[in-house]
């Protein structure tokens, strides 16, 4: 058998990479240990989030199916940081998880020139430092010209509760034994990452009265663009609840410490800091006498209740203890255990931009194999990931996302540059350019992009031309519609505690006044209802924060500046005066593409920097044979 592309994995990273390939036009082949489990949670049912929600909006901009999915199979909706400014908002959905997983599988089914297949892909064949094909356990030799690797959670991975460790994936799943040998061959370097899930009750057995619901927006917003059900929401919608540990919570947690994998040194893997387990929680916040606990639906129709903030991997009975003693779920029935996985990632910093191995051509990876936690990141590599693999197989240019294009760039940049030490998540503080890049605009700044790739189709591309011309037709209504200061006027403006106008003013010039809204000015008489609040909203942070958006574009021209010097990856750095052996080595180690990124490596100094430049404007001259001082 022969195709384009390969993905192994078919996880958030796999489903989106495929997706992308095949819609692209590359006859691609999805590899995957149990098809049943495409596009599975393995872990909290929810999407987006700070910064996360981000990711979403980016992959929907750009033609991925990620935000769709979201929007057909969420149970509430949430906007975090609605009240704070646009750079921090983000959406979050409460999903399905079941829904979620067969939807997913239902999209990639109706993808041409994408087929799937139940198999464990036990080597990547190499030669030349080329991708030739991947050999499986079952069904033989597959010869392809990309690989995409995004097994997740799974290469050699073992699960651990308590004093137990079963090798597996996750809950349900075998892991995959082979593959790391097959990376570590071809030179990556392997480390051992973990994460872990808190218990799963049931909602039958819990005392909801003891905690308090949190019900979701009142007026949902969709994560997609472009996906417009003729219903929205497309399921009805539910409320989560909230309850909090205590001190005997504390105290039960504290004294089984040591039967924790994580305290008794039986895991030797790095867990993600900012989403600890409760056992970290306790021991690094001693002072805190509770931590909130969100109980969240994993779907309409199933009993398990997710219960956020317990991350655990002390032992059944000591799990069954402490839940006991949290409001609400004295007698909760524990449907499964919380478990820590723990598995191998590789060093991220032996990729480019394009998520494609230094070293090998045509081999890609995607997601927690790079390093990082979540769905949304895993979904936003895998598109960059699958549309680059398409992208080879077409001979066309690489897609790179910078820092100042999209979240996705900034992950990917941080990743390629710094590897991690711990799993990786997206944070809105990891962006320099945030204003820049908010949930609402994502459309503008990619779905261009995303069209002529081929990724985004021409209907939706049409939405996103209406939607565009719409927001230029009001800006510019907005700056030609007035207010006088009559009698009537000036009564309303009283009533709305705007004070008095002595001159006529402009819609756009109010609206630029923190208090006045776009509902403010609809409701000064001005003739500005039926606007979409897409539209509207972004027409008025475009307003309120001008000046910002302004200042962060001129920097962000300085960065694009540096990013356009490369630098060749054949640059011998030793050959480089003034610069420190440190220095070097890291150099040598990362390999940046470009000035710019040098300038991001942690440890590189403004100075080296310069001596890169100049070294850099010597070999040019060189090369063009002219003689002038630098
Ligand atoms: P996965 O979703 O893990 O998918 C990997 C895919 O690769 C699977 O389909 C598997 O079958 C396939 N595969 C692997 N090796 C092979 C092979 N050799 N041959 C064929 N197929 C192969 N994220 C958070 O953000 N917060 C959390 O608190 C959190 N907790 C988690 C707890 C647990 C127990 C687990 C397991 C995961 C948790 N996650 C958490 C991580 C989240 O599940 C992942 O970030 C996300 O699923 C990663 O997506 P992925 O596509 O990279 O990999």
């Amino acid at each position: 058998m022969k195709v384009d592309v390969v993905i192994i994995g078919g996880g958030h990273a796999g489903c989106e990479a495929a997706h992308a390939a095949a819609k692209m036009g590359c006859q691609t082949l999805m590899i995957t240990l149990n098809p049943d489990r495409i596009g599975f949670m393995s872990c909290n049912p929810a999407m987006g989030g700070l910064a996360k929600g981000q990711l979403i909006r980016e992959i929907d901009a750009l033609g991925g199916i990620m935000g769709r999915n979201t929007d057909c199979t969420a149970i509430q909706y949430k906007r975090l940081n609605s009240s704070k400014g646009p750079a921090v908002r983000s959406s979050r959905a409460q999903c399905d998880k079941n829904r979620y997983a067969q939807s997913m599988q239902r999209m990639l089914a109706a993808t041409p020139n994408l087929q799937i297949l139940a198999d464990e892909v036990l080597e990547i064949s190499v030669a030349t430092a080329t991708v030739r094909g991947v050999k499986l356990r079952s069904a033989g030799f597959i010869e392809c010209s990309s690989v995409i690797v995004t097994s997740g959670t799974f290469l050699q991975a073992i699960m651990h509760m308590g004093e137990s460790q079963i090798p597996g994936g996750r809950h349900g799943d075998q892991n995959a034994q082979n593959l790391s040998a097959s990376l570590k061959n071809l030179g990556f370097r392997l480390r051992r990452l973990k994460t872990g899930t808190p218990p799963r009750l049931h909602k039958d057995s819990i005392d909801w009265s003891k905690t308090d619901p949190q019900p979701g927006d009142r007026v949902p917003l969709p994560f997609s663009f472009y996906f417009r059900p003729a219903q929205f929401p497309v399921l009805p919608q539910v409320n989560c609840h909230v309850t909090f540990t205590n001190l005997r919570t504390h105290e039960i947690i504290e004294k089984n410490l040591s039967r924790s994998p994580m305290y008794s040194g039986a895991i030797t893997g790095t867990g993600p800091r900012y989403c600890p387990s409760v056992e970290d929680k306790i021991s690094r916040f001693k002072d805190k006498d509770r931590h909130q606990i969100f109980l969240e639906p994993e779907g309409l129709d199933v009993d398990e209740i997710y219960v956020n903030g317990v991350s655990t991997s002390l032992p059944k009975e000591v799990q069954e203890s402490f839940i006991h003693t949290i409001d609400g779920l004295e007698r909760a029935r524990f449907i499964r255990h919380g478990y820590a996985v723990e598995y191998d990632a590789i060093d991220a910093t032996q990729l480019k931009r394009t998520l494609e191995s230094k070293e090998v051509a045509g081999l890609f990876l995607a997601g927690q194999v790079n390093g990082t936690s979540g769905y949304e990141e895993a979904g936003a590599q895998g598109l960059v990931a699958g549309i680059n693999a398409a992208n080879r197989t077409l001979s066309r240019a690489e897609f790179i996302l910078g820092r100042q294009d999209a979240y996705i760039g900034v992950m990917i940049d941080d990743l390629v540059l710094k590897g991690s030490d711990e799993p990786y998540r997206m944070f809105t503080s990891r962006a320099e350019y945030r204003l820049l890049l908010r949930e609402d605009n994502a459309d503008e700044r990619l779905s261009p992009l995303g069209h002529s790739l081929g990724l985004l189709d021409d209907t939706d591309f049409a939405v996103y031309l209406s939607k565009r011309d719409s927001i230029r037709d009001w800006s510019n209504r907005i700056s030609e519609s007035f207010l006088y200061p009559d009698t009537l006027t000036q009564a309303k403006f009283e009533k709305f505690g705007l004070g008095s106008i002595k001159d006529r003013v402009s819609a756009a010039v109010l609206l630029r006044r923190p208090e006045v809204h776009w509902e403010t000015l609809v409701s000064l008489g001005l003739p500005f209802e039926g606007v979409d609040p897409i539209v509207s909203e972004q027409l008025e942070i475009g307003v309120k924060y001008e000046g910002y958006i302004k200042r962060d574009m001129e920097l962000l021209e300085t960065v694009r500046k540096s990013d356009e010097i490369l630098i060749p990856q054949n640059l011998v750095f030793s050959t480089i005066s003034g610069l420190s052996h440190e220095v070097r080595s890291r150099l040598e180690r990362v390999r940046p593409e470009n000035l710019g990124q040098m300038a991001r490596i942690q440890g590189i100094t403004p100075a080296a920097v310069a001596n890169v430049l100049i070294h850099l404007k010597m070999l040019k001259r060189e090369s063009s044979g002219r003689v002038e001082p630098v």
